[in-house]
C-alpha cells in the first residue's frame, strides 16, 4: 500500500475558470447569421425533419453549469502522481465523462501495459474523489444563470443530463440556480444504465423533456465523450469549450458549432433560437 499524502490547499491553486479559448468562428454578424443558418439546415437535411420544433434545452452540468472541470483535473493529476504514472496534457479533460475505473485502466494501459486490478482501481478513485471535494470551488460557469433564464424566458424547458450521481445535487442545483430544475426535468448517473459515451442519458433527456424527438430539443455540453452521446441520439449539438482542448476535438466528436463560452452562448443563442423557429426546408 502506497503511503498518501493529506491533500493541501497548494494542490488547489489557479483552480478558476478563463475564457481563454478561442471563437469556433469570428466575423461579421451578417457572416455569422448565414453560417448558423447552414449548419441549422444540414441538421434538418441529414435528420430528414422539415422544422425544429424546439420545447426542451438540454444542459450537461460540470463544464456547463459549474466551473468543476479544473478540480476533477488537478485531482486526477495529482493522484497520478502520487502512483508515479505519467499522464498526458489535457488527457483527464478529453476522458470527462468516462467511469472513474475506465480512465484509470487508460492511464494503466499507457504506462504498465496493464489494467488496474480493483483494488488499485479503488484506492486511487477514493484519492481522487477525496482531492476532489478539497479542491472544488462550487462555482457556477460565468453566463450559465444568464443561459438558463433566457431559456426559460423562450418558453423552453431546461433539461439536466448529468452522469453525476450524487445524492445533494438537486439541493446544490437549487442553490444556484433557482426553481430551475426539478426531479422530472433531471437525468443523474441514478436513471441510466449506460452512462455517456452511450446515447441513453439523452434519450432519457428527451423523455423527462416531455417525450420529446431529437429535432424538438438542443443539447448544451463541453465533452467529447458528452457530445459523442448527444450527438447518437439524434439531437442538434452545440459545445461550449469551457476547458483547455482544440475546438476540433469538439467539431469531430460531432458538435454542429463549438462557442468558446457560456457567456458566448448567451450572446448567440437568441439569433440562433429565432432561426431554429423559422428555417424550413
Ligand atoms: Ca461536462
Amino acid at each position: 500500500m502506497r503511503k498518501l499524502a493529506a491533500p493541501s490547499r497548494r494542490d488547489c491553486n489557479n483552480l478558476q475558470y478563463r475564457e481563454t479559448a478561442r471563437p469556433h468562428y469570428r466575423g461579421p454578424a451578417v457572416f455569422l447569421w448565414i453560417q448558423m443558418k447552414e449548419i441549422l439546415i444540414d441538421y434538418l437535411e441529414r435528420k430528414q425533419q422539415e422544422r425544429f420544433d424546439l420545447k426542451a434545452v438540454i444542459f450537461d452540468m460540470d463544464g456547463v453549469l459549474y466551473d468543476s472541470m479544473p478540480a476533477h483535473d488537478q485531482s486526477w493529476q495529482q493522484v497520478m502522481n502520487e502512483w508515479a504514472l505519467s499522464h498526458e496534457p489535457g488527457e483527464f479533460y478529453l476522458h470527462e465523462g468516462r467511469v472513474g475505473k475506465e480512465t484509470i485502466n487508460v492511464v494503466f494501459q499507457r504506462n504498465l501495459q496493464r489494467d488496474a486490478t480493483d483494488e488499485e482501481a479503488k484506492q486511487i478513485y477514493a484519492r481522487k474523489t477525496e482531492l476532489f471535494q478539497h479542491c472544488n470551488n462550487g462555482n457556477t460557469i460565468p453566463g450559465a444563470k444568464e443561459v438558463l433564464t433566457l431559456v426559460q424566458e423562450k418558453e423552453l424547458t431546461p433539461v439536466l443530463v448529468t452522469g453525476s450521481g450524487q445524492p445533494s445535487l438537486l439541493e446544490r442545483l437549487d442553490h444556484h440556480f433557482p426553481g430551475v430544475f426539478t426531479p422530472g426535468t433531471m437525468v443523474t448517473a441514478f436513471d441510466v444504465v449506460n452512462g455517456k459515451p452511450d446515447p441513453e442519458p439523452f434519450l432519457r433527456g428527451l423523455q423527462k423533456g416531455g417525450d420529446l424527438k431529437p429535432h424538438q430539443a438542443i443539447v448544451i455540453e463541453n465533452a467529447p465523450l458528452g457530445i459523442e452521446a448527444a450527438v447518437a441520439a439524434g439531437i442538434f449539438t452545440i459545445a461550449v469549450n469551457t476547458g483547455p482542448l482544440p475546438n476540433a476535438i469538439l467539431s469531430d466528436a460531432g458538435a454542429s458549432i463549438v462557442f468558446a463560452s457560456m457567456s458566448e452562448l448567451l450572446d448567440k443563442l437568441p439569433p440562433l433560437l429565432h432561426l431554429a423557429g423559422t428555417i424550413t426546408i
